[in-house]
Formats: C-alpha cells, structure tokens, sequence
C-alpha cells in the first residue's frame, strides 16, 4: 500500500455539533487529554474566558487570535492521527461553521441530558445531511438528573429523523448514577465521582453477569437494569456500520464530558468505526484520497490577528497526496503557480509550521486576499471542488456610509470582508444600495469594526426590510430573462454575481416561488 493510502487511512477528521453549553469544550478538552495534548486543555478554557465577553472588539481580535490555533486541532490516538475542526459557537455562530461542516468526515453531536434536541443542533444537523455526514451522539451530564434516556433516544428520532443505536447505556443518572453497561462488548463501566477526571481508570466488570457486579451498585439497581435493557433492545436499533457510514443511524453513548467519563468508550469506538477521508467530488472528476497528487479545497478564511497587515490565513482540507513544504500548487480559479512555502499545521499543542500533510489533515496558507472560500489547489490538474456551500443569511442590514466620497472603499471592504466567508454582500439591481447579510448579530459589529480600522471607511448597518434571501437559477435562459424582469425590484447580485432574490417576507417568497415555477429557488449556494 502507497504512503498516502496507509496515512489518509490513519485520518479521522471531524467536528463536534451541539447546542451552546451542552459540554462541547469540555468534551474537546477530554479528548485532547486522552491524545496527550495536555497543554491544550488550558488553551481551550483560555478561549471560552474571551469568548463571554463578545461586545468587546479586543476580546474578539482575542479570541480569533486564538482560535486560529485552536481551530483545528491534531492529536494522535492508538494507531490514527484525529483532526478535530472546531466549530465556532455561541454568538459568533455563522456561515464558518457551516462550511466547517463540508470539510470533515464525520460529526460528533453533543446533547444536553436534561434539554434533549435543541434549535442550533437541528440547524447544524440539516447541514450535515447535505452530505450524509456519519455521526455519532454524546448525550451528556449524566452526574446531573435529566430526562428518561428511552426518551431522549425517541426525540433524536423523530426531530432529527435519524434512526438510534445505542452502543453504551446508562445505569442510573444524576446521584445515583453507578456507570454504564456496553451494549456490543456487555462490559460494565463503574462510575467513581472523582475518579475520572484524567484518564478513565473505572472498574470495569466483563458483564451485567459478573460476580461482585450487584453489590457495587445493588441488587434492585441491577434488577431494574435487566428490564430496561430488554426494553431498549426491543426499542431501538443495533448497531449497523453501514447504516451509520450512510448518515442514516446515529450511535449513542451516555456519560459526563466534565467528569471524564464514558468520553474514552466513545473515542474508541470513533477509531475504529468513524470513516477515514472519503473520495471527493469536483466538477470533472472524483478525487480518491490514495492519489499520489495532492488536492484540496479552503473551507475558511482568517483574517490575522493584527489588522493593520491585512494578512489572512486560508484553511485547505487536503483531500488526496501529500503536502510538504515549497511544494508547486495550481490555485485553480486563477490558473495560477502558487508555491505553498510556508503553511501551518496544527498539532494540538501549538501552532506549527507544516511538516507534512496528508488526506484529511488541514493546512493554514498565509495569504493576501488572493485565496477565498472555496477555491481548489492541485499539482496542475484543473479540478474543483464541489459542495463547498454559501449558506443563505438570515440577518440583513444596509451600510450607510458616513462620509458618502468613500463609496469605493466601502464596496472594496465589503466585498474582500465577503470573500472571508463570515458576512455575505449583496448589490439590489434597481439600487445603490449595500446590503450585507450574516447569520449572527455580532458579524456587523465586526464588519463595522473592521471597515474603520482596516479601510477608513465609516459606515453604520441599519434595518432593512429583507427577510430571507435565495440564490436562483434557471435552465431556461428566456424564462429567467422573464422572471429577472418581473422580478427586478427584488433581485440583487452578490460578491460572485450570481443572481440572489432578496425576499422582504416569508409569505412573498412563497408567492415568487409559485408564481415562477420553471425558477430553482436554493438556500445555498455553490461556490464551485
Ligand atoms: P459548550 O458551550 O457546548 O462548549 O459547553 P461547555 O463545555 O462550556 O459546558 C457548558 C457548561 O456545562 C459548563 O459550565 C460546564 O462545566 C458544564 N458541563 C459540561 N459537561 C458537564 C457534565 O458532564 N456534567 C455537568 N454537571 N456539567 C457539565
């Protein structure tokens, strides 16, 4: 087998999806315990203090600092090296952390034990099924009273329509939680309060047979377990590799993120089952990851922590061959020579110039603007990636500038900020107006902020009455023509010129959508 085969085959690439609070950093934390990263485990929580105090612009410029290492981390485990990309959270939640999304294998989805499905995960949840992305579920807080697991597993059904497999179960909950009981091996894993906040050291007992087993969590306890677990088994699902891998069955695993436990059971499930890089499509050709050549596409743009260099890392998924240093690259959208000198890669521990890269690593390349969202590199073949999505925004607001000579600026401004990915820039057909669009509040201010600082300009976002907005597309040339005209008042064009509706509410998007129905009206678009 070739060097690139064996390595991607080593990968596992993925991304952490969950409600705020429902333990994602904690969770992050333990596993980079478990890969030996230790340091990191600080970084994380230095990271989660900036975060809280989003109003502050410096404790932003902080925490994007920050989170440039942190964004993805490296870690090694048994035989296989983990990328995990982190996906931003909390009030800085936006298009980045969908596009995260298009450049991992797999997810690992966090629930709260006592709050079940909640509104970001079944957002984030529709974006991984534009892919079939495989996931596997932590239902977490189990030291915390939550609600009945029996009923958790049937609300992941049924709101999130993926079919649930539990591979670990619970015994007991809150104070009297005892440890979990391993469905696939039988094993039992006491839970010690205490005992398992470094690495998970419980006792472990082969099964529910197991002499000594009853006394440490009682007779009547082991009792009711043998019920449940009959329940369950006639409930819920096996365990299916191929039913997961196609994004159709979730497994499921109980424990506390914080205390360490259950956290080892489900990594090292995720090692052996979650996939390894999957071939990638581009507009020509499938790429496999074994391919001796090195492709792959940015999913992320990061401006650099001092604004006054407008210097920006872009972040490449390598999606076959190799990448090492200096080497010769085509940037496909340009057709031009780019040589990857000096890329990062980002082992847990610390920021690192790149060594090497294979098939599911990611890479930082420096750059001056010239590299955006979604573009593909390779060592020459002209190919491009596909299902690198611009997510439809939900929040719109038109830039006023304050001194109106500046127009220029603010055009350039705006649509270099668009082609970092985090904000999107619309151009109305009948207006001069500047509408941007953004998935969460806080990318105006940032917007705002950065306008001033890195292009002079002033400028204040006000209300504007666009609620939703869909690119769209028609085969037929004439009906298009047909519907751009009637249309014109509320179509736009944005950073890429493609064609945009801007509808100022749900209902008249509705009455667009059937009063046209040769028009595909999408909430994302492709950037390839
Ligand atoms: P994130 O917003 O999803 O990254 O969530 P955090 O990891 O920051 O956790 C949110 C809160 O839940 C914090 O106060 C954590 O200490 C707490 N937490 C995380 N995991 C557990 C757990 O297993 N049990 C309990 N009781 N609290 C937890």
């Amino acid at each position: 087998m070739s060097d690139v085969s064996l390595q991607a085959r080593r990968r596992r690439t993925f991304a952490i999806i969950s409600h705020p609070d429902a333990g994602k950093t904690t969770l992050t934390e333990k596993l980079l315990l478990f890969g030996g990263a230790i340091q990191m485990a600080g970084s994380v929580k230095g990271r989660k203090a900036a975060r809280h105090a989003t109003s502050d612009w410096m404790a932003l410029e902080q925490e994007r600092g920050i989170s440039v290492t942190s964004s993805v981390m490296q870690f090694p485990y048994g035989d296989c090296i983990v990328n995990l990309l982190d996906t931003p959270g909390h009030a800085d939640f936006g298009e980045d952390t969908y596009r995260v999304l298009t450049a991992v294998d797999s997810a690992l989805m966090v629930i709260d034990v006592a709050k079940g499905v909640e509104e970001r995960t079944i957002k984030l949840m529709e974006v991984c099924r534009l892919r079939d992305t495989p996931i596997m579920t932590f239902i977490n807080k189990l030291d915390r009273e939550g609600r009945e697991p029996i009923e958790l597993l049937d609300e992941v059904e049924s709101v999130l329509g993926i079919q649930c497999a539990p591979v670990t179960w619970p015994i007991g909950m809150g104070k009297r939680l005892k440890g979990v009981v391993h469905l696939i091996t039988g094993e039992v894993h006491l839970y010690e309060p205490g005992r398992n906040f470094t690495r998970q050291d419980s006792t472990i007992f082969p099964s529910l047979d197991a002499p000594g087993l009853a006394e440490r969590i009682g007779e009547s306890m082991l009792a009711d377990l043998r019920d449940e677990l009959e329940l369950v088994q006639g409930a819920s699902h096996p365990f299916d590799l191929d039913e997961y891998l196609a994004g159709r069955q979730t497994p499921v695993f109980f424990g506390s993120g914080i205390n360490n436990f259950g956290v080892q059971l489900l990594l090292d499930f995720f090692i052996e089952h979650a996939p390894a890089p999957q071939p990638r499509a581009t507009t020509t050709r499938i790429v496999d990851p074994a391919e001796p050549r090195l492709t792959g596409f940015v999913f992320k743009i990061q401006a650099n922590m001092d604004p006054k260099h407008r210097d920006r890392v872009a972040f490449m998924r390598v999606c076959s061959g190799r990448f090492e240093p200096g080497i010769k690259t085509l940037h496909v959208r340009s057709g031009k020579e780019m040589k990857l000198a000096n890329a990062l890669t980002f082992l847990a521990s610390d920021r690192e110039l790149a060594v090497e890269a294979w098939p599911g690593d990611v890479i930082g390349i420096h750059n001056h603007g010239t590299i955006a969202i979604g573009d593909s590199f390779s060592e020459g073949e002209p190919l491009t990636f596909t299902g690198i999505p611009n997510f439809a925004p939900e929040l719109f607001r038109r830039a006023r500038l304050k001194d109106p000579l500046k127009l220029k600026q603010l055009q350039k401004g705006l649509t270099q900020l668009s082609e970092e990915g985090a904000t999107q820039f619309f151009r109305p057909l009948m207006s001069n107006d500047l509408i941007l669009g953004a998935v969460g509040t806080l990318q105006f201010d940032v917007a705002a902020y950065r306008l001033k600082d890195e292009y002079g300009v002033e400028a204040v976002f006000e209300p504007v009455s666009v609620a939703t907005a869909r690119w769209v597309y028609c085969q037929d040339a004439k009906k298009l023509e047909e519907f751009r005209e009637k249309n014109a008042m509320n179509l736009a064009l944005d950073a890429a010129d493609q064609l945009v509706y801007l509808a100022p509410t749900r209902v008249n998007l509705q009455l667009a959508q059937e009063r046209a129905p040769a028009v595909a009206f999408r909430a994302t678009r492709e950037t390839a």
